[in-house]
């Protein structure tokens, strides 16, 4: 209670390449914070969830890297993961599954091992084989979906694994976990997922002409980049924050927190580990208050059209209050590089959404 949070403490084990969720310890009050926020007499009402689902590998690249193998082995696993794939196919055949959903499914079985053996031994059921034959689902989060389905029985399938996906069926700050790998340039940092308290990425500072602050040297070039073609069309971008230590951002979200009530602070404000500036690829540009009306400017308007194109992202954008958990922010970019950013940007979609959407590895 006096402490800021109850967390449950992730730790996920690499095993050849392939993410495997393990929920390492029990959610206990962690001991590692650098300092706690001093009593604000607020009831935080922190939910601990002891026996849910395992959490998943959080979305890093690292579930897509193979471990480095010789070009014998690749070709053996290879070899094994055709041979999963076919066997799968037959196996699938008696579920009464639709031909869309068998394919996805052998697809699947083929790339992860634990998962065919689970349908093997005949531990899947027709259910849950109809849940992981959605490219997107995830195997730790079945009941989540069917859970969801009760409370929204009129939803779709597809948009129950999305909205599950993106934790919309937990309170913000009721299930927090750790991010499996704060260096990856698509982590994800919100207010379900937590940067380690210790983490302090690379920096490099923007240097004279491009504003304060420093981003990691990928973000920081990037940043450059930018601010050097909008000069070209009249339009001057500064960075007035960018990378924000975990102690920063504690003693902001704690000066706050004297001012105004947690619920009215959480909607402007990260809690310490939950900020994107902590991982060196998010900025403020020009301004930073929602006063300055800065979706009123030209700025504005030329980074909407460009950012993408320099691998940056409009992070909080208006509407998505319920899904990004923050007021609309014009002035925050985040960088996650270019092919996402196109993306994200082409189809207007936030950040969580990108990232639920996106296929899931791994059992
Ligand atoms: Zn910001």
């Amino acid at each position: 209670m006096h402490k800021f949070t109850i967390r449950r403490w992730i730790q996920l084990l690499l095993v050849g390449g392939l993410c495997l969720g393990t929920l390492a310890t029990s959610g206990a009050v962690s001991q590692e914070e650098p300092a706690s926020p001093p009593e604000t007499g607020l009831s935080l009402s922190q939910e601990v969830k002891t026996g849910a689902a395992a959490p998943e590998p959080a979305a890093g690249p690292s579930v897509e890297e193979p471990a480095a193998q010789t070009p014998e082995q690749a070709l053996q696993a290879a070899k094994e993961a055709e041979s999963r794939r076919r066997r799968a196919s037959g196996l699938l055949a008696r579920y009464g599954l639709t031909r869309e959903q068998r394919e996805t499914l052998s697809a699947r079985m083929g790339a992860d091992a634990a998962l065919f053996q689970k349908l093997e031994g005949g531990e899947l059921s027709r259910a849950e084989l109809a849940w992981l034959g959605l490219p997107n689902a995830r195997p730790d989060r079945l009941d989540r979906y069917d859970a969801w389905m009760e409370a929204h029985p009129e939803d779709s399938r597809e948009n129950a694994v999305l909205q599950v996906n993106i934790d919309q069926d937990q309170p913000f700050y009721s299930l927090i976990w750790e991010t499996a790998d704060p260096d990856s340039l698509s982590v994800l940092v919100n207010k379900h997922y937590t940067l380690p308290a210790g983490y302090v990425p690379e920096l490099e500072a923007l240097g004279k002409g491009y504003g304060s602050g420093s981003l990691r040297p990928e973000a920081a070039q990037a940043f450059r980049a930018m601010a050097d073609a909008a000069k070209k069309d009249g339009i001057a971008l500064r960075s007035v924050s960018a990378y924000r230590s975990y102690k920063t951002q504690n003693s902001t979200y704690n000066r706050y927190l004297k001012q105004y009530r947690q619920a009215t602070v959480d909607t402007f404000s990260a809690r310490p580990g939950h900020s994107e500036h902590q991982t060196g690829l998010a900025l403020d540009i020009n301004v930073a208050s929602t006063r300055a009306h800065f979706e009123r400017t030209p700025a504005f308007a030329w980074l909407k059209e460009h950012c993408a194109e320099y691998g940056f992202i409009l992070r909080y954008d208006q509407g998505k209050e319920t899904l990004t958990g923050y007021r609309f922010e014009p002035w925050h970019y985040r960088y996650v590089g270019e092919e996402a950013a196109q993306a994200i940007m082409d189809q207007g979609i936030t950040f969580e959404e990108y990232l639920a959407l996106r296929p899931a590895l791994g059992g």
